[in-house]
């Protein structure tokens, strides 16, 4: 046999700062969510798996009769670009992956337990599984949901990611725990796509981490918003007095930005393989190098942007136009008309030539 108390002890040992029980049956809240953004067209389309199977943990697995749901913090920093051309990625990207990270102290966990547990069974999610995260930790008393949308835990305040592990053990659930954001509206404030568009109601399609991590083009009209977001966002979550305390300056989070245009995939992998970035893939985190350096708008920029005009992957070059652009002047009219010249993609013809159209004159 064993205790809640010896899992919980026995994680918070592995690093975890919060653990929580909760039972199988249906989350209806979360279905009722899912269903009315899905009918407002509010998903962003990375969320995995059907209604039911994200919402009905004990239908889908039928062993499944409790979830252990475990947060792990991660370092916040600062959103600033510090000297030079450099873009952000977000604080939980900072480092190992932490899908692997999780995963693997969730599954020592579970072995923790099998070692006491005859006919124990498991199986942990780290957002890879259809499970909402942010759900499971909210009923398992974890954290509770701010206005961002996120999980706001007692003494690490949003700054964690999530994990959880599905187990046949019967476990007596947490309460919910209360919180509650009162008057306080900073993260919708401080959003800079409008993405939260409501309080706890989120536009996925308009929220920078998703767009980050999304391959293909981003929406013109969102790219000048992005600031030098390389992979994700935590701007409603550094904006959150339930986080301040743990901010810290930029350093980690800062990538070179012409470094990152300019860079192979040997390069690429050598520094970030065991990271998000390496996960997501060197061409989304160039393209959205190339979104930065518009943004930043400095004319050195455009020596790096003359060599992602000529990329092989026509979306880097229609956003390396889009960032030509923005920065503006004679060379980048010369650089986007020369381009227009040789370029055949016909996407990328348009974004040269809105880009033409919009260009800023010196
Ligand atoms: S992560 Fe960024 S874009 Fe998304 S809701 Fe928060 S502030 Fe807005
Ligand atoms: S910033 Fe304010 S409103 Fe937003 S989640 Fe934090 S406490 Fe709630």
């Amino acid at each position: 046999m064993i205790t809640r108390e010896q899992i919980r002890e026995y994680m918070y040992g592995l690093g975890l700062c919060r653990v929580g029980f909760t039972h199988a049956g249906p989350f209806g809240r979360l279905e009722r969510v899912l269903e009315e953004r899905h009918a407002l067209g509010y998903l962003s389309g990375f969320e995995k798996g059907a209604v039911k199977e994200r919402c009905r943990p004990g239908e889908c697995f039928d062993w499944v009769r409790s979830i252990i749901s475990a947060a792990y913090p991660y370092r916040l920093y600062r959103d600033g670009q510090g000297s030079g051309l450099k873009g952000t990625i977000s604080g939980s990207a900072v480092g190992e992956d932490y899908h692997r990270l999780l995963g693997e102290k969730l599954r020592q966990a579970a072995e923790f337990i099998s070692r006491r547990v005859e006919g124990f069974r498991y199986e942990i999610m780290v957002d890879t599984g259809p499970l909402a995260d942010r759900e499971v930790a909210c009923r398992s008393g974890v954290g509770w949901f701010g206005k961002n949308c996120s999980i706001i835990t007692p003494s690490f305040g949003s700054a964690v990611v999530l994990g959880e592990i599905l187990t046949n053990l019967e476990l007596e659930p947490d309460p919910p725990i209360e919180g509650d954001c009162g008057e306080c509206a900073r993260c919708i404030e401080s959003c800079p796509t409008g993405a939260l568009v409501a309080p706890y109601t989120l536009d996925a399609r308009r929220c920078i981490s998703y767009l980050t991590q999304k391959r293909g083009g981003i929406p013109r009209e969102i790219r000048d918003k992005m600031g030098v977001s390389l992979y994700g966002c935590d701007r409603c979550i550094e904006a959150c007095p339930h986080n301040r305390h743990g901010l810290e300056d930029s350093g980690p989070a800062a990538v070179d930005l012409e470094r990152l245009v300019t860079m192979d995939k040997k390069e690429f992998d050598r520094l970030y393989k065991n990271s998000a970035l390496g996960w997501r893939g060197l061409n989304v985190i160039k393209r959205n190098a190339v979104v930065a350096l518009g943004n930043l708008g400095a004319r050195s920029g455009l020596d790096v942007l003359e060599e992602a005009l000529k990329h092989p992957s026509a979306v880097i070059r229609g956003h390396a136009a889009w960032a030509v652009g923005r920065i503006g002047g004679q060379r980048a009219r010369e650089m986007l008309e020369k381009s227009l010249d040789s370029e055949r993609d016909q996407y990328v013809r348009e974004e040269i030539t809105a880009a033409l159209a919009g260009l800023k004159q010196d």
